[in-house]
């Protein structure tokens, strides 16, 4: 069966993996990249550890090492060898700080771009709160390029070169035609969103790509969960719709034509509310942002404000289960009991190693975990859950626009020297 071009391409480069030769059309390239990608994964280590580790000779690695010295891309540096004598050795170290990768995320409560130096360390961050659900395209589109603009003209103050920009849009995605072309929690079809934001931009920039904010959410949890070796995930995102990324063996599903994760959709509420996407009974009208306000406050009340920034009104929902709230507290019990329900029967799907919670489960999850985890360990089939940890994301609402810069900055652990 042939592969689809689009799920390798975007696995490959979202999702790098370990290093490991493969590209023999360029050895050379690919020994570059294979040294750069142990930097990052191992931390700073000496040229005859990289020797040992890549199995490559040693005066390879040292011409290797000096051309990616040459790119910026590493420094050398001494040892810190404490109590050690004789000459301290020399590590290689990870740099590139010249350098960086961009990630755009359009929610339907704000625009966050977001500029990541090449070992992750924030070079530029910026959130503009604004209804976007409420706005036109095109309105949203100048709002995104102002944004993008002042981050180049900040970046280009610096002296720091974007690699890429990734935008991250809660929608299906075709990424090959830089086209949304469904975003029902923005209403838009078949929006040719790269062509609209280039026009707008009106100066050259670094390669421009689109992906979907959940599975970008989902990158940015993987990269972040590697300490932990987990390589089966499911990462839930939780704004005014839910959306998931599903990595599966390290690698991102995307499903046939893309849609894989669109969990916020699955048919769950007997109550049958109607959903943005024109059905009923969607999972995200049962635990989405709507769902909790709506839940928790009664119409007027200040936290169903969308005039009132996210962050403040799940601050105050906080408060209020913290000192006993009744009608707060039932609402997180009830969204926690519909939680598990869904993450039960992707459990049950997929026995993942992890179910991480992003986006406002970030905020007040924290409230709900127990009750989760236990409706979760009591529903899944396979005993204790089959193994399935369910935590909250340490990302929050920055987890899409960092898996946005994380997968711009990809091409450069992909192909050091084409950056
Ligand atoms: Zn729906």
């Amino acid at each position: 069966m042939k592969a689809d071009p689009r799920a390798a391409r975007l696995s490959d480069a979202a999702l790098a993996g370990p290093a490991r030769p493969r590209d023999r059309r360029s050895i050379r390239r690919t020994n570059l990249a294979v040294v750069l990608r142990i930097l990052r994964d191992g931390g700073p280590r000496s040229r005859a550890q990289i020797a040992a580790d890549t199995g490559l000779p040693k005066p390879t690695v040292t011409s290797l090492v000096a051309e990616l010295v040459a790119l910026g891309l590493v420094r050398e540096g001494p040892a810190q060898r404490e109590g050690a004598v004789g000459r301290p050795g020399t590590l290689v170290h990870l740099d590139g700080r010249d350098i960086c990768g961009v990630g755009v995320e359009i929610s339907t409560s704000s625009v966050h771009v977001l500029a990541l130096g090449l070992g992750g360390a924030t070079v530029f961050g910026h959130r503009t709160a604004a209804a976007v659900a409420d706005m036109t395209a095109d309105a949203v589109l100048d709002l995104t390029a102002r944004s993008v603009r002042t981050c180049l003209t900040a970046l280009e103050r610096d002296g720091v070169r974007p690699v890429g920009i990734t935008l991250a849009v809660p929608g299906v995605i075709d990424a090959d035609t830089g086209t949304v072309e469904y975003a029902p929690a923005l209403g838009w079809r078949g929006l040719r969103i790269l062509a609209g934001l280039r026009d707008r931009l009106e100066r050259p920039v670094p390669p421009l790509t689109v992906g979907n904010d959940a599975k970008l959410g989902a990158v940015a949890e993987y990269v972040h969960a590697q300490g932990a070796g987990v390589q089966d995930m499911i990462c839930i995102t939780g704004e005014r719709g839910v959306g998931a990324g599903i990595i599966t063996d390290g690698r991102l599903l995307l499903g046939s034509t893309g849609f894989a994760g669109e969990v916020g959709h699955m048919p769950l509420d007997p109550e049958r509310r109607p959903c943005v996407c024109g059905r009923t009974g969607c999972w995200e009208t049962m635990v989405g942002l709507d769902a909790i306000f709506r839940l928790a406050a009664a119409d007027g009340d200040p936290v169903r404000d969308p005039g009132v920034e996210l962050e403040e009104r799940l601050a105050e929902l906080r408060r209020r289960a913290e000192s006993g709230h009744a009608r707060t507290r039932q609402a997180l019990d009830r969204v926690a009991d519909d939680l598990a329900l869904g993450i039960a029967l992707l459990a049950d799907v997929l026995n993942p190693q992890a179910v991480v919670l992003g986006g406002y489960f970030s905020h007040i999850g924290d409230l709900m975990l127990d009750r989760v985890r236990e409706v979760v360990r009591a529903r899944v089939m396979a005993p204790d859950a089959g193994g399935c940890e369910v935590a909250l994301s340490t990302l929050g609402f920055r987890a899409a626009a960092q898996g946005g810069a994380h997968l711009a900055l990809d091409a450069v652990y992909q192909d050091p020297g084409a950056v």
